[in-house]
């Protein structure tokens, strides 16, 4: 029995490891998002990250980064250095470190022709170099660009090289590198639940749900914040396969917390505030019109990135200026002195001057200051008021979001849809 469970834990640690390639991630060029990208995906199939190496276009470092991987881990990837270029050589290193000879593919010499043809140019002589295949290995076709990924079965390890641009990388890493590990390895499925919520700060959202997820030993819960909105996510963490069993306890954790927070919770799906409110405004049939102050015409953005939100979305004002408020969005003069820009009387006014000049069902407005300059005791850095204007309502809340100026902005663009979102949940 003893033999037996130790072996069972033998089984399930699996050692993985990133190799992120490019002199331009260690200098001011780019950032490795590549790696946060694959190690998303591994979590999905309970396989975590134990190490990343981040390296540049030397192939001495890239074969000893190689060796240092093949050393410690079972399954390895590389990314990046597999285009035409002299300063990519990915594929040499990879050959280099496991003593491997590179040969031309005819294949894929083949399939980069056609690609060439199809686009109308002339393949030039070094694009060759990307169907250099060290000698065993399988090629992933790419169908998002011209460098293909390769797939090395070296004894128990698995060696994934990967092409570095990312709108290439994630399609390859879904539809093929994954479906590989899951034929070459003991891995299955885990099955995770998402739910984001609004307007809560991190602190007071565990205090809350900390007592239920505790219940759930089976189950990592992981909070990402960002500004307005915070990302829980319960990954099961058991590997007894039973996924009926797992699924259910999600299930059972979902729905206690969602009876928890109630209106806070924002959506259970990969979507993000702008997808959520359109949603419900097409559901309700009422249109939107936007006037910003601080956020300088973020939401407007936000809501526009959504594809069809022509359906209920009219347009902006960005009333940077007072002069702008009182002249194009119809605010009081007087009320802009006594009260000034940042306040509740001047919000209101902004909703209801931008509702009725551009016709929609509702204006919705924010003010305030996004810093670093412009505080006063009384109003400090980060005050900042949103209005609503709907048909008989117009109504403004008050709300203080820290930060620097970047995340004053996106807190406030979040917050002033979250309060249209609860708006339209509550009757509006
Ligand atoms: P390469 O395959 O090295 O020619 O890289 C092509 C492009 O992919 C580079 O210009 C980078 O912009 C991008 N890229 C490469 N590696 C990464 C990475 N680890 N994370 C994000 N982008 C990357
Ligand atoms: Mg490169």
């Amino acid at each position: 029995m003893r033999d037996c469970a130790c072996w069972r834990f033998i089984i399930f640690i699996m050692h993985s490891e990133i190799i992120a390639v490019g002199s331009e991630l260690l200098s001011f060029g780019r950032i490795d998002t590549n790696s946060v990208d694959i190690s998303s995906r591994l979590a999905g199939i309970g396989i975590s990250v134990r190490y990343k190496q981040v390296i540049g276009d030397r192939i001495a470092d890239m074969s000893q980064a190689i060796s240092l991987a093949m050393d410690r881990s079972e399954i390895i990837f590389i990314t990046g250095g597999l285009g035409p270029t002299n300063d990519d050589i990915t594929r040499e290193a990879v050959a280099d470190a496991l003593s491997m000879e590179l040969k031309e593919d005819e294949q894929v010499v083949l399939e980069l022709e056609r690609l060439y043809r199809k686009w109308g140019r002339r393949m030039s002589e070094n694009n060759r170099r990307q169907a250099m295949v060290p000698e065993g290995a399988l090629v992933l076709p790419n169908l998002n660009g011209t460098a293909p990924g390769l797939f090395l079965h070296e004894g128990e390890k698995l060696i994934f090289v990967l092409p570095g641009p990312p709108r290439e990388l994630n399609p390859m890493m879904k539809n093929q590198v994954i479906p590989l590990i899951k034929k070459n390895k003991r891995v299955s499925d885990r099955p995770f639940r998402l739910l984001k919520i609004a307007s809560v700060s991190e602190s007071a959202l565990d205090a809350r749900i900390e007592g239920i997820y505790k219940d759930y030993p089976d189950v990592d819960t992981t909070m990402l914040s960002s500004p307005g909105v915070i990302s829980l996510y319960f990954t099961w963490r058991a590997d007894n396969g039973d996924q009926v069993h797992a699924k259910a306890c999600l299930d059972q954790l979902i729905g206690r917390i969602d009876a928890e927070l109630g209106i806070s919770v924002l959506t259970d799906r990969e979507e993000d505030m702008q997808d959520t409110v359109g949603r419900l405004l097409n559901e309700k049939g009422l249109t939107l019109a936007l006037a910003e102050s601080c956020t300088g015409g973020l939401i407007c953005k936000m809501l526009t990135d959504v594809p069809g939100s022509s359906e209920y979305f009219m347009g902006g004002v960005v009333s940077y200026s007072d002069t702008v408020k009182e002249n194009v969005l119809g605010v009081s003069s007087s009320d802009l002195k006594e009260y000034g820009a940042v306040s509740a009387k001047v919000a209101e006014q902004m909703a209801l001057g931008v509702r009725e000049h551009l016709n929609a069902d509702i204006g919705l407005s924010v003010t305030g200051i996004a810093g670093p300059g412009g505080g006063t005791d009384e109003k400090p850095v980060g005050t900042v008021f949103i209005g609503l204007s709907g048909a008989g309502t117009c109504q403004s809340w008050s709300v203080r979001a820290l930060g620097g100026r970047g995340i004053v902005r996106q807190r406030s663009a979040n917050q002033a849809l979250d309060q249209l979102r609860k708006w339209l949940l509550t009757g509006g």
